[in-house]
């Protein structure tokens, strides 16, 4: 039993006693926290908000209280229901709405939700907005309409197809030369929404799809986060199909991973190296990934002449970071791809139908792409500590025994060694340091990672 309150929102499992958990209550004190703010800050009479979902049992519950707490503040509401958090990023703009919420824990198990929480441009709030609504939900500053200024709800039911439709109109995006190519698809989208929006983009693109886990009845097949432990069903599907490649998106379609035709996983840090590698021969510029991505982008990015810089981890830091250094696409290692031609959020309709284009074009098989591209492997460790240690005490004495190699300090301490990396954060809600490392080999990956983890052995006692 779980909440979670931070900058960047209200996370946490559905049941049990208010305050521990996100229940009806601490969703509407929340989303009336949104709703307050966002009346501060537009300045405006009348405000709108686009309101989504996935297919979370609790979505519909959860999107209810919600949408009913914003009109309570008199604030006008477009209900998009059944939707992916891209898919409510667009519509913000084109609805030109003040702000969005979208009602998704992301990659995490069935009991979770959250309120994921969007500005006038459909882009996620940055911290010190975040800080701002944590505030007003604690001292509970709130005041509700009078009965004669209630806000209305409007429901919007085919929004998936309006987004797939701006996802076609993208230059780089060729639906015919996809369908020339004849290729045939496995889509796992965990029950989700992704399970309405990937099949129904692959579709309009001419690819033959093949639905695996596309019921959007929000009961997990298996454990939503796109990595290779959960993936055994789908891998197994493309050998038996003999499909080109499979894709897997998660509960709200903002993470995206490929199979290739052997059943292999073409690796989530390598959907946006290849969705990178396809937008750069076509468009010279610079890309940005955060600071625990794989290496293999700043690789193909010099490749084409373009340079690379890495953001601290968190959609909002890339973006911004993306934005300073004009980037033509940037993401996220773990499969959020972002592409400002589209909008700056990870969308992975967006991420697909680059990739479709890019193999129809180049006519390799998947396994051929994927060999192109330098070769890097990470390990992801976590050291337990306990609560009395000073934590950035001990990422300082990390930081000063290293201090000859090229070191970033924006988001705990990142060591970029010339043949590997390691990047160590602390979690802002428990006491352990997350050791991210990456290197040429499984093994090396691994070893820099105890290395690592002594050293900090040596540094506390
Ligand atoms: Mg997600």
């Amino acid at each position: 039993m779980t909440l979670i309150k931070s900058i960047s929102g209200i996370r946490g499992t559905i049941g049990g006693n208010t305050g521990e958990n996100l229940t009806p209550v601490d969703t509407v004190k929340f989303a009336a926290a949104y709703g307050s703010w966002l009346k501060k800050e537009s300045k405006k009479e009348k405000n709108k908000v686009v309101v989504g979902r996935d297919a979370r049992i609790s979505g519909k519950m959860i999107q209810e209280l919600t949408m009913n707490t914003l009109i309570g503040l008199g604030i006008d509401v477009i209900d998009i229901g059944l939707s992916t958090t891209p898919t409510v990023e667009v519509a913000v703009p084109l609805e030109k709405a003040d702000g969005g919420i979208i009602l998704t824990a992301s990659h995490n198990p069935k009991q979770w939700n959250a309120l994921k929480l969007l500005n006038n441009k459909g882009e996620f709030l940055d911290g010190e907005a975040g800080a701002k609504i944590l505030q007003i939900a604690e001292t509970e500053d709130f005041e509700f309409s009078q009965v004669d200024d209630l806000g209305e709800i409007s429901v919007i039911e085919d929004y998936i197809d309006r987004h797939i439709e701006e996802v076609l109109k993208l230059k780089l995006v060729d639906p015919e030369k996809v369908e020339q190519a004849n290729l045939k698809v496995i889509v796992d989208a965990v029950n989700s929404s992704g399970g309405i929006a990937i099949p129904a983009l692959l579709k309009k693109m001419g690819v033959e799809v093949i639905e695996l886990y596309c019921e959007p009845n929000g009961h997990f097949p298996h454990n939503p986060e796109p990595l290779k432990e959960h993936l055994a069903d789908i891998c197994e599907l493309v050998k038996k199909e003999k499909a080109d490649f499979g894709i897997v998106v998660d509960p709200d379609v903002d993470r995206l991973a490929f199979i290739d035709e052997n059943g292999e996983m073409f690796g989530e840090e390598y959907t946006l190296v290849a969705c990178a590698d396809y937008v750069l021969s076509k468009t010279s510029g610079n890309t940005v990934s955060n600071l625990s991505s794989s290496r293999a982008l700043r690789d193909v990015t010099q490749k084409h002449g373009g340079s690379y810089e890495a953001s601290a981890v968190g959609e909002v830091n890339v973006v911004k970071l993306m934005k300073d250094n004009n980037a033509v696409i940037g993401g996220e290692g773990n499969g959020g791809i972002i592409y400002p031609k589209a909008h700056y959020g990870r969308d992975s309709l967006v991420g697909a139908a680059l990739f479709l284009t890019y193999l129809a074009e180049i006519g390799k098989k998947v396994s051929q792409l994927r060999a192109e591209y330098p070769s890097y492997f990470m390990s992801k460790n976590k050291i337990e500590l306990t609560p009395d240690l000073d934590v950035d005490g001990i990422l300082k004495a990390v930081e000063k025994r290293h201090s000859s190699e090229e070191i970033s300090t924006v988001d705990g301490v990142k060591i970029d060694f010339p043949e590997n990396w390691v990047h160590l954060r602390k979690s802002n809600t428990e006491p352990i340091i997350r050791i991210y490392t990456e290197a040429k080999s499984q093994q090396e990956a691994d070893e820099l990672a105890q290395k690592m983890i002594k050293e900090i052995r040596d540094i506390i006692s």
